[in-house]
C-alpha cells in the first residue's frame, strides 16, 4: 500500500483516520471529531496535515475542523449537500467528483440516509474506502435524515466494491452490532466465528476496524438484507435492541 493509514481513537468510540501519502508527503484526516490528538499524532510522525475530508456534518466528525485548519492551514473537503452545516468547508463534492491526496485519487460516492448528504471516499487504487457512519462492522448508521430504502441502496452500492476493499468506518460499534446480528441471523456460521474473534479482541482492548467488504457481505445483516423492507425491520429492531 502506498498510503499509510493510522487509526486514532478519540471520544468514547470514534476513530479518526490519519492518512499519509509518502510521495507528495501530503497528510489528510478523515472526520476529525477533535483536533488535539490528531495534531499530536501527525506531529509525532513528522507529518504536516494538508487536508481534511468530511463524510457528514455531525459534530463527532467535524468538531476538529476549525482548530486543525487554524493550526495547519489545511484544505477541507466535504459534502456539497451539507455545506450550510459545515461552515469550515473549502471544497464541496458529490458523487462523480474526484478528490486527490498527492498521487492518490478518491472517488466520491453519495450514501445518504444517516444524514441527507452523507458521502464516502473510495480510493480504488489502494482498495480502501472511508465510509463515515454509513457502514459499520456488522452494522449500518442510524436513519437520522433518510430512509431504509436509501440505506438499502447504499448497502448494495458498497457491497459491489471488490471484496478485499478495506472499510474504514468512524466508530468501534462492532461488538454491540454483532450481538444484534446474531439475533437477526442465528444460523450464520461466518457471523458466529467472527463474533468469537471480536469478543477476544475487545476483551484485550483491541480495535476491530478496518473491516473488509467481503467480511461484511458474509456477516453484516444490513448489507445482507434481501430488501429495503427487511433492512427497515432490522434497523428498527437494532434501534430497540
Ligand atoms: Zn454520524
Ligand atoms: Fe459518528
Amino acid at each position: 500500500m502506498a498510503l499509510e493509514i493510522i487509526r486514532i481513537p478519540v471520544l468514547s468510540d470514534n476513530y479518526v483516520w490519519l492518512v499519509h501519502e509518502p510521495e507528495s508527503k501530503e497528510t489528510m484526516v478523515v472526520d476529525p471529531a477533535v483536533a488535539d490528538p490528531v495534531l499530536a499524532e501527525a506531529q509525532s510522525r513528522g507529518w504536516t496535515i494538508t487536508q481534511i475530508w468530511n463524510t457528514h456534518w455531525h459534530p463527532d466528525h467535524t468538531g476538529g475542523n476549525a482548530a486543525i485548519k487554524a493550526a495547519t492551514g489545511c484544505k477541507i473537503t466535504g459534502p456539497e449537500a451539507e455545506k450550510e452545516r459545515i461552515p469550515t468547508l473549502d471544497v464541496m463534492v458529490k458523487e462523480g467528483d474526484a478528490v486527490r491526496l498527492g498521487s492518490v485519487t478518491a472517488a466520491v460516492l453519495d450514501v445518504p440516509a444517516h444524514t441527507a448528504g452523507h458521502i464516502a471516499f473510495h480510493v480504488g487504487d489502494e482498495q480502501a474506502i472511508f465510509v463515515g457512519d454509513t457502514l459499520f462492522a456488522m452494522g449500518c448508521g442510524r436513519l437520522f435524515e433518510g430512509t431504509a430504502a436509501q440505506m438499502y441502496d447504499n448497502m448494495q452500492k458498497l457491497g459491489q466494491l471488490p471484496g478485499e476493499t478495506m472499510v474504514y468506518c468512524a466508530h468501534e460499534y462492532t461488538q454491540a452490532n454483532g450481538e444484534y446480528a446474531l439475533v437477526a441471523e442465528p444460523d450464520n456460521l461466518a457471523l458466529k466465528e467472527r463474533m468469537d474473534a471480536v469478543l477476544i479482541a475487545r476483551a484485550k482492548g483491541e480495535a476491530t476496524i478496518p473491516t473488509t467488504i467481503a467480511l461484511e457481505a458474509a456477516t453484516n445483516p444490513f448489507m445482507r438484507a434481501n430488501s429495503a423492507e427487511q433492512l427497515a425491520e432490522r434497523r428498527e429492531a437494532k434501534d430497540n435492541f
